[in-house]
């Protein structure tokens, strides 16, 4: 039996890998939960998994939880170090982490350190600051275990080692909400249009990332840093029918290509479940008849230029990813939160990645301090 922690359990993800946990009892054991601040669902949660241990981000949201979970035995902890309990908590062989956004970079690494095999959901941690977590799992011998469709297709296509004889990796994309529409449109849109996406559904921050094409941008520099693999051997390709995840070509010519609906299920319980290929229990199926032909064009950057932006950054290298992934986080919830329109979003990334001095090689205090300098400065154009 597995043994499981999920950070960020009350999320999209979160709740999909309780989904796949539910499914497969005999397979899977919860050993520890955690919200940024959705008390009521992770009340839900535990009196259904009983973990031994749970988390909220703040002392008054533990208050409430404490409060609600009645005479439970699971022991409830806060914020950061909360996270960090989990992670190295010794009943526990799997970390899923799947909280948006950068903040998971400091748990994920404990997790490493503490030689817990990873399934990672949360691309920023490794947009942020890539070599230093692929570093410390080479050194501790962890696999990360890609949770991102995309992603987990390329991962299941390679299937061991195939780092020689790999060319190419086709990152596919559906070209999110907005490919439709014109660009004129863009200036007027509202959150709800945004997150509308038509193929998957996703948290908030990752929604209005997929109609930006910054998902997509991101995905790069995530697979980059996964596959160690240089930019110009990544190629985006919009496939609005979403069938095929994504795709690897060999040395030889031959390419393989991983497909299934969009469920975020299928990738979570593979990599939950690696390496063992469960039987699925959701009657997930891809019907091949149904689908009326595969189209895979390139995307447009002019239209998109959250995912030019991101193949800047990926190729300055430094501390710009973690720049560009921290400045898009404000900018997003900034927009979200309706301080700033739809197009204002690339336009700070911009300036905020203009403005900054990179560090070569950088270590983890360096990667910190610029994201959190970035996020100012992001702040800063957002609340003007
Ligand atoms: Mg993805």
């Amino acid at each position: 039996m597995k043994r499981i922690a999920i950070l960020g359990s009350t999320g999209s993800i979160g709740v999909s890998a309780l989904d796949v946990i539910s499914a497969l009892r005999d397979e899977f054991k919860v050993i520890g939960l955690s919200t940024n601040s959705n008390v009521s669902a992770l009340t839900e949660q535990i009196k259904r998994f009983r973990p031994k241990i749970a988390c909220v981000m703040s002392e008054d949201k533990a208050a409430c939880l404490k409060n609600s979970i009645g005479k439970s035995r699971t022991k409830i902890v806060v914020g950061l170090d909360g996270l960090l309990e989990i992670v190295t908590h010794s009943d526990v062989d799997l970390v899923l982490v799947a909280i948006a956004g950068s903040i998971s970079l400091l748990p994920l690494l404990e997790a490493i350190k503490a030689k817990k095999q990873i399934a990672l959901a949360s691309k920023e941690a490794l947009v942020s600051g890539g070599e230093v977590v692929m570093k410390a799992a080479k050194r501790n011998n962890v696999k990360i275990l890609p949770v991102d469709s995309e992603h987990s297709a390329i991962f299941q296509c390679l299937n061991g080692d195939h780092k020689r004889s790999l060319k190419k990796i086709y990152l596919t994309g559906s070209g999110g909400p907005l490919r439709r529409l014109s660009k004129k449109a863009f200036h007027a849109l509202v959150p709800e249009e945004v997150i509308n996406h038509p193929k998957w559904s996703m948290g908030k921050k990752i929604s209005v990332d997929s109609a930006t094409l910054m998902n997509k941008g991101l995905e790069v520099i995530e697979a980059m840093r996964l596959f160690s693999i240089d930019l110009d051997s990544i190629e985006v390709l919009i496939h609005p029918e979403a069938v095929v995840h994504s795709m690897v070509e060999f040395v030889d010519g031959s390419i393989l290509a991983q497909m299934a609906v969009c469920d975020m299920r299928i990738p979570i319980q593979y990599a939950l479940g690696y390496p063992e290929r469960m039987p699925q229990k959701f009657n997930l199926r891809l019907d091949l008849k149904k689908i009326n032909g595969f189209t895979f064009s390139r995307p447009d950057l002019k239209k998109f230029p959250c995912l030019k932006l991101a193949y800047h950054a990926a190729r300055d290298a430094g501390t710009y990813p973690a720049v560009l992934n921290a400045s898009n986080e404000e900018a997003v919830l900034s927009f979200l939160d309706g301080r700033i329109r739809f197009t204002k979003i690339p336009e700070v990334i911009e300036k905020v990645l203009s403005r900054h001095r990179s560090k070569d090689k950088p270590a983890l205090k360096d990667i910190l301090e610029a994201d959190k300098w970035s996020r100012e400065e992001a702040k800063a154009l957002c609340f003007q």
